[in-house]
């Protein structure tokens, strides 16, 4: 009998990312390969990349290159956004065999069993076209919490991403299709998906639905008790859809919008599709209806021609709408996009400072979010991974909690009386009945 092959996957990046590793991985599993760790040694490793920063390039980079030394003879796999955006550049990694384009993430498994030796590494088709195929994906990861993708792609072209020259036009499988991967996704014991896409709001564009409607119908799939939206354009994050989160039984309080500046200027030269006026306006009836829901907001500091009183007015802005958690991407020059050629670009020291104030914002916010729930009951679906003596979970508001292990909590939704937070800044409490 032949010896099962060892495979490794590394992720970066974002969530869809995660998705579609997970899928990949299944595919190599189901085809006697097991899978090790990536500081193992691998007959295979497969890295899907990320492109969302010169750093993230580098990060890809630098682990290709760890990868090929510490096993020489592994055939090494490049796939992503990093090697749809610039292939050569991957290419060109010593050790790196395979290059695969976004579109060609669903053959790697037939690309792999084709080399029989490493030589000069292959590019496989990075052309984005307007005929796009849809790579199906979720997670299965720890079997509590499921990533599912249910849309790729954007069309909004904001000055600064290159995304959309990544995963190119915005598309979407049917909702049939979503509901039928959710099913599957339930029947493996998971209770908890979050809804993932590139724009995920805009789901619905290539198959005549909308995404309100998608979230009706998952509504219905029996076995998946929780689902969350992972991150939703302002624009696109509707009354609609917001009273419909406010009266749902599954959906949870739990909203990820990206703001990116405080700053109506800078958001018209950013081409983002609302004013801070209309995302205060989002949060404001997200608040009014579902008084303690999560918000976490993405901001971008050091766009270029931002002033300290730019800057000022996205931190006010900040500490007056007081979101629960704050992303902050200090920005970077992606080639080909708007925003690489303009003037007026932010020195590293000045981006460094003005991310420091928002991370210090942020803390201040977090803390605040935290214990304006401390002596509130909340269900906490806990995860199987042990941290020490200590097991972990999320509630339904993304409040973090934390108790004692006990392995017949994992994986089940519990009702936790929130006492106190940890010094990790974690909650604690009681498990109640
Ligand atoms: S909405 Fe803007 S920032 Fe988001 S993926 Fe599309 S182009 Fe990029």
């Amino acid at each position: 009998m032949n010896e099962k092959r060892k495979i490794a996957f590394c992720t970066l990046g974002c969530k869809l990312n995660f998705s579609e590793t997970s899928t990949l991985a299944r595919k190599f599993l189901e085809n006697d390969f097991i899978r090790v760790n990536s500081d193992q040694i691998a007959d295979v490793y497969v890295v899907n990349t990320c492109s969302v920063t010169e750093n993230a390039d580098k990060k890809c980079r630098q682990l290709l290159r760890k990868l090929a030394k510490q096993a020489p003879n592994a055939i090494i796999v490049a796939t992503g956004c990093y090697a749809q955006l610039k292939p050569e550049e991957l290419a060109a990694v010593e050790g790196v065999d395979i290059v695969a384009g976004a579109d060609m993430k669903g053959n790697i498994f037939e690309y792999v069993n084709s080399i029989q030796e490493k030589r000069k590494a292959r590019i496989f088709s990075c052309e984005i076209n307007e005929t796009q195929s849809f790579f199906k994906a979720f997670s299965v990861g720890d079997r509590t919490r499921s990533f599912l993708k249910v849309q790729d792609g954007c069309d909004y072209n904001c000055a600064y991403c290159t995304i959309p020259m990544a995963r190119g036009k915005s598309r979407n499988i049917s909702i049939e299709e979503v509901c039928g991967e959710a099913q599957i996704i339930a029947n493996s014991g998971v209770k908890e998906i979050i809804i993932t896409g590139v724009n995920t709001g805009d789901f619905g564009k290539t198959t005549g639905e909308t995404f309100l409607d998608l979230l009706k119908k998952l509504e219905n799939v029996e076995g998946i008790e929780r689902y969350r939206i992972s991150s939703i354009e302002p624009n696109l994050l509707t009354d609609e859809i917001i009273d419909f989160v406010s009266r749902s039984t599954k959906f949870l309080p739990h909203f990820h919008i990206p703001l990116q500046s405080g700053c109506d200027k800078i958001l018209a030269l950013m081409r983002r599709r609302y004013t801070t006026n209309f995302f205060a306006q989002r949060i404001n009836h997200i608040r009014k209806l579902i008084p303690g829901a999560f918000t976490g907001i993405d901001v971008i500091v050091g766009f270029p021609t931002e002033t300290d009183e730019d800057f000022n007015l996205t931190y006010n802005f900040l500490k007056e709408i007081k979101p629960a958690f704050l992303h902050i991407f200090p920005y970077s020059d992606r080639a080909n996009t708007v925003t690489s050629t303009m003037e007026g670009k932010i020195s590293h020291n000045i981006k460094t400072v003005r991310a420091n104030k928002l991370k210090n914002l942020c803390k201040t916010l977090h803390s605040e979010f935290y214990k304006l729930n401390t002596g509130k009951t909340v269900k906490v679906l806990f995860e199987n991974a042990r941290h020490g003596e200590m097991m972990c979970g999320f509630s339904e508001n993304y409040i973090k909690v934390e108790i004692p292990y006990q392995k017949e909590l994992t994986g089940k939704i519990v009702q936790i009386e929130i006492t106190a937070i940890a010094e990790n800044g974690n909650a604690t409490g009681r498990l109640i009945g």
